[in-house]
């Protein structure tokens, strides 16, 4: 994380582009700072300005355009869902925490870029309580650790939380959504996998990747153990303009995900959140492009195409539209 890309030089250098020939902005990263690991740029093509990783996280003159319909709580995560600080709870049995705002990677398309992190920070004990406080409802069958990425808190702090949550009698599931593997694959240390494999908890990760290439040997490594320890792996995708809004480099996703043992999960449309609008698909040929990637791999492979609308139960699912016969 010290040693991250912070800066458009450091990036510039990094993926070998003049930076000129960057479509860097500085108001754009004002807003939400450029941040990206070098593990991460070492799988940006050297040269490509085009490349659909760096267009994951390059701070872009196009998040600077003002457009109807995007705004800086597209979820209405702080007005609809405010109680608790740091605890959203839409869904029914599933309880999720903002355990931490960092993340180690800054994703422009980030729903969350603007959500007001310091508002809903909890100290350590403060979650305990919160987590013994969902605990004692019995409808809770489910506790989502998201964030920011909850894998930036230290080892120490997860399994205080794991131990916290399996000490309880009822059966719980304990869930991690992260982009950390991808990105830091290091991340997953032997001290995070004997958490998550001696706490005996159920534990499932759903893991953050868009595109074929943010998977290499070192990720698959790192997913590997997560795996020896009995954790359930999944991915979610969000469907990206220029990044993955195409069945072919769906399918490879699929496969390379497929092959480093993890099973595809969502892949969600944009949320309308303030300066991603060159990202956005529409629904017409999301929905076309599922019904292709459907003619090229097994049900299994299939990611389930979702939107969220704030107040529904749940995330709501579109259906493909199926190439004709
Ligand atoms: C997405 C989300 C969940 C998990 O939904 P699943 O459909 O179970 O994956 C839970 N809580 C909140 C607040 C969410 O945004
Ligand atoms: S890792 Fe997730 S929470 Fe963090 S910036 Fe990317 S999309 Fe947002």
């Amino acid at each position: 994380m010290q040693r991250a890309i912070r800066t458009p030089a450091g990036l510039a250098a990094a993926v070998g582009i003049a930076l000129e020939d960057l479509p860097y902005s500085q108001i754009a990263d004002q807003g939400f700072p450029l941040l990206v690991p070098h593990a991460f740029a070492a799988r940006i093509e050297r040269g490509n300005v085009a490349d659909p990783l760096l267009r994951q996280i390059l701070a872009a003159q196009d998040e600077t355009l003002t457009v109807a319909g995007y705004s800086n709580d597209p979820l209405a995560e702080t007005s609809l869902y405010a109680g608790t600080p740091g605890l959203l709870q839409k869904y029914h049995g599933r309880a999720l925490l903002v355990v931490t705002g960092q993340c180690a990677i800054n994703c422009r398309y980030c729903f969350r870029r603007d959500y007001p992190y310091s508002d809903n920070a909890q100290s350590s004990t403060e979650r305990l309580a919160t987590i013994d406080q969902l605990l004692d409802d019995s409808s809770i069958g489910e506790i989502i650790l998201s964030g920011g990425d909850p894998l930036l808190l230290l080892d120490e702090q997860i399994t205080a939380i794991a131990q916290r949550i399996a000490r309880h009698e009822r059966d719980i599931t304990l869930r991690i959504h992260t982009r950390l593997p991808i990105v830091i694959p290091d991340r997953v240390t032997t001290a995070l996998t004997r958490t998550l494999s001696q706490t005996g908890l159920r534990s499932v990760m759903v893991l953050h990747s868009n595109h074929p290439n943010e998977i290499d040997q070192a990720t698959a490594k790192a997913i590997q153990s997560l795996r020896d320890a009995g954790v359930t792996m999944l991915n979610q995708s969000v469907l990206l303009a220029g990044v993955n809004d195409n069945p072919d480099v769906l399918a490879a996703l699929s496969d390379r995900l497929f092959a480093a043992g993890v099973l595809p999960y969502y892949i969600h449309m944009l949320d309308k959140v303030a300066g991603s609008s060159h990202f956005e698909v529409c629904e017409d040929s999301a929905r076309r492009i599922m019904g292709e990637l459907s003619a090229l791999r097994p049900g299994y492979l299939i990611p389930k195409l979702a939107v969220e609308r704030p107040g529904a139960a749940s995330k709501r699912q579109l259906e493909p539209i199926y190439p004709s016969v």
